[in-house]
């Protein structure tokens, strides 16, 4: 048994000896256990002494969000995270990491780190890129130059900005610069925080989106979070620059929600719920926040193309959508999967919550009949519900799989009802 154990770790330290990846084995408060040559090489410099103890205290100063990312993963084993990127030393000296972490027990973790300096200088050149060539088929009818703290709220303004919004300096001023932003759900803004988060970590940061106007309006604009100074710690504030974006602006807009939308029903397609979701996700599991899903399917939807058409059909999905829609929140998205089978993200929202609002959206479909033609057809649909706090699964295919079998639980106990993944009760 000693021997077994003993002739394993041999193993696993020759296998650690010559990878040339990184890769350092901790336990869950990130006391070191094992650490390769190649990760020495890429700790040592962060660290500033030549041993390293604890993986979270020597990366605490360029990534102390891996401490929460670790300790905020409560499967049993899986991928803590997967090419996290981490931005070690300033300017010149500037590293880029990539560091995967995979919790193999309760107690032991392997990260495994490498150098993508080059690699991310490549992909910001050609984003670089692709910002000009978009600049050039956009007109650009106006800029404003506007000045953020640290904290992203604005604290300077140029006449500019106020001819471009109509808000005096007064009402820019002190407001964060996001206060700004008129999110719709055909164009995904960016999350709370990410657009200073991105543009700390990367220099800048751009987006295209709804800009509010003073007279309650919106306007197309692109907007560039760019860093101003880097002082010795973090950025010292941030330039931003908003181009308002006219006709071929707008031209870009329907393209997006071309892009984005569902055609016959309007909802967000599959690729934009997938976006969305990844990134919510990733930022529930840093945050310690929960995330729902509700996946729905319509109960006995092949007898209504059957008995009344395709184009009935057609009608029943569309008004479906519709009031799905009308009983969700901005923030949450609502998206056709395919055929008659819609899902719901709903961020922030634990799993009886999100029951209540699938048990909301049952009763919206049941309550009345709809309108198709001459006839009215009655429909109900069956809900399958699953959330981070009580799922350990920390993947979207996971949850999309605890929906989906919730789902099927509540088709097979009769229909017209909703189910809670990881458990028998059905509501209503
Ligand atoms: P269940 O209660 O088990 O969900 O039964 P069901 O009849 O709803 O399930 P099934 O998956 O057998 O049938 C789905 C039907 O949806 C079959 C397909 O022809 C129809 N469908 C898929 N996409 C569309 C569409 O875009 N328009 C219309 N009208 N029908 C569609
Ligand atoms: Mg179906
Ligand atoms: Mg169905």
């Amino acid at each position: 048994m000693t021997t077994d154990l003993e002739a394993e770790n041999a193993a696993l330290l020759q296998f650690l000896y010559a990878c040339p990846a990184g890769l350092v084995e901790f336990s869950a408060a990130g006391a070191i256990s094992m650490v390769n040559p190649a990760a020495m090489g890429l700790l040592m410099p962060i660290a500033g002494k030549p041993f390293v103890i604890n993986l979270f205290d020597v990366m605490d100063s360029c990534a102390p969000e891996l401490r929460n990312l670790v300790q905020h993963f409560s499967p049993p084993q899986g991928t803590v995270c997967d090419g996290h990127r981490i931005v070690t030393g300033r300017g010149e000296r500037s590293t880029v990491l990539a560091c995967s972490i995979v919790k193999l027990t309760q107690d032991r973790y392997v990260a495994t780190l490498s150098d993508v300096t080059e690699q991310v200088a490549r992909e910001r050149r050609l984003k670089q890129a692709e910002t000009w060539f978009a600049s050039l088929l956009d007109g650009v009818d106006d800029v404003a130059v506007l000045s953020l703290d640290a904290n992203g709220c604005i604290d300077a303004v140029t006449s500019s900005a106020a001819r471009q919004t109509g808000f005096t300096d007064a009402e820019l001023i002190g407001k964060p610069f996001e206060w700004f932003d008129r999110p719709d759900r055909a164009s995904a803004m960016p999350l709370p925080g990410e657009a200073i988060a991105v543009a700390q970590r990367d220099g800048w940061y751009l987006h295209e989106g709804w800009h509010a106007l003073a007279d309650g309006g919106r306007y197309w604009c692109q907007r560039l979070v760019a860093v101003r100074d880097e002082a010795a710690g973090a950025a010292a504030g941030y330039t931003l620059v908003i181009r308002a974006v006219t006709r071929q602006g707008r031209d870009a807009a329907d393209l997006r929600r071309m892009l984005t939308l569902d055609h016959l029903t309007g909802a967000s397609n599959r690729a934009h719920f997938f976006e969305t979701a990844e990134r919510q996700l990733l930022r529930a599991l840093r945050d310690g926040g929960s995330l729902a899903l509700v996946v729905l399917d319509v109960d006995h939807f092949k007898r209504v193309n059957d008995e009344h058409g395709h184009a009935a059909g057609d009608v029943v999905l569309r008004e479906v959508a519709r009031r799905c829609e009308a009983e969700l929140r901005p923030e949450d998205i609502f998206a056709r999967m395919g055929g008659e089978e819609f899902v719901v993200l709903l961020p922030g929202t634990s799993l009886m919550a999100a029951s209540a609002v699938a048990e909301r959206l049952r009763a919206s479909l049941a309550r009345e009949p709809i309108d198709v033609g001459e006839i009215q057809l009655c429909i109900t649909a069956s809900f399958g519900c699953s959330a981070l706090d009580t799922d350990p699964a920390a993947s979207l295919a996971g949850l999309l799989a605890a929906a989906d079998s919730a789902l099927y639980s509540a088709k097979r106990a009769g229909r017209d009802r909703v189910a809670l993944s990881n458990s028998d009760q059905a509501a209503a």
